[in-house]
């Protein structure tokens, strides 16, 4: 069995801890429903993404500003501190990625007020370590100090050319942010996944990772081994072949967030052209619950990638280029 890993939780507030009810520690949007501070389809009537648990302020100061700290949730390094609140619309944020455990995962802490001194990218840093305090930063407008929170995302990063793909794409504004841009970062339901270590059904975020379906499988034809499965080669099986990788058949889940990698030998692309991709499986009951990303389309009677899902593979596969 894996070794169980060392979890905290992000701020102070014992009410997740506790199984008070979600309006304990969710920061819900101006909409007042406390759906829409969890992670999913859960703004716009379900036709807006939130990649993300926004966790609400419990200790303010005499001005109503937040107080609460911000915590480490597992060790890891520093990756990225934009200490800009105008720069992004995350305000000031913190990504750690968790280099130790089996699925070497990034945190992202974002709207904070400030950073604790130290945290800088390379800080090695421990579980459990005050790293900067909650707030309100969120890009060129505040938010209300009401809804104050701390936006948490748990992710894998894409690519290690974002920047390719960025400038390809002429978004007309400078990347601030590397590789550490959350168009970067492709994120799970952070309270699944805790939810799911509190109960014991996994004891790593691998376990997790690999406990999730697939909603869509993508086979391509390509000789490449991208750098997401150079990086996260816990998720590919089986092992590379010693000669020969023709392609591979990649598996998301129905947010688009690759899940399994397996590589493959030539007679498996037989008939594609160039990197042609195709996609070979869907399950309709898990797409049709997710209105709020686009995946598949049909296209003259053929499922095809739709926007979301072009995307990710755009940035995976580098087929932008
Ligand atoms: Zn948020």
């Amino acid at each position: 069995m894996a070794d169980r890993l060392r979890l905290a939780w992000p701020t102070k507030n014992k009410a997740y801890a506790e199984g008070r009810p979600l309006e304990d520690y969710i920061q819900p949007t101006v909409s007042g429903r406390v759906e829409s501070g969890l992670f999913g389809c859960v703004r716009t009537e379900g036709w807006q993404f939130h990649e993300a648990l926004d966790l609400k302020s419990v200790e303010r100061d005499r001005r109503g500003e937040p107080t609460d700290e911000v915590f480490a949730v597992m060790g890891g390094v520093v990756r990225h501190v934009s200490d800009h609140p105008g720069k992004s619309s995350y305000g000031r944020y913190i990504v750690i990625e968790h280099v130790d455990a089996a699925l070497p995962v990034s945190t992202l802490y974002a709207h904070l007020a400030s950073i604790a001194s130290g945290v800088r990218p390379g800080s090695k840093i421990e579980i459990g370590t005050s790293i900067g305090v909650m707030g309100r930063s969120a890009g060129s407008q505040a938010l209300p100090k009401a809804r104050a929170h701390l936006h948490f995302e748990i992710g894998l990063r894409l690519t290690d050319k974002f920047q390719s793909w960025y400038g390809w794409k002429e978004f007309g504004s400078k990347n601030d942010h590397d590789l550490w841009n959350g168009m970067n970062l492709v994120g799970v339901d952070p309270k699944a996944f805790y939810d799911a270590f509190r109960d014991q059904r996994v004891d790593t975020f691998l376990e997790f990772w690999q406990s999730k379906s697939a909603a869509v499988t993508v086979r391509i034809a390509t000789r490449s081994i991208p750098d997401f499965i150079r990086r996260y080669p816990a998720l590919r099986s089986p092992p590379m072949p010693l000669f020969g990788l023709a392609g591979w058949d990649v598996d998301f889940d129905e947010f688009g967030v690759p899940i399994a990698w397996r590589p493959l030998l030539a007679e498996a692309v037989q008939g594609y052209k160039g990197s042609e991709l195709r996609i070979i499986a869907t399950d309709e009951e898990l797409l049709g619950g997710v209105k709020c990303k686009d995946l598949v389309k049909t296209y003259r009677g053929k499922q095809i990638p739709d926007d979301d899902l072009q995307t990710n593979l755009q940035l995976l596969f580098g087929l932008h280029r």
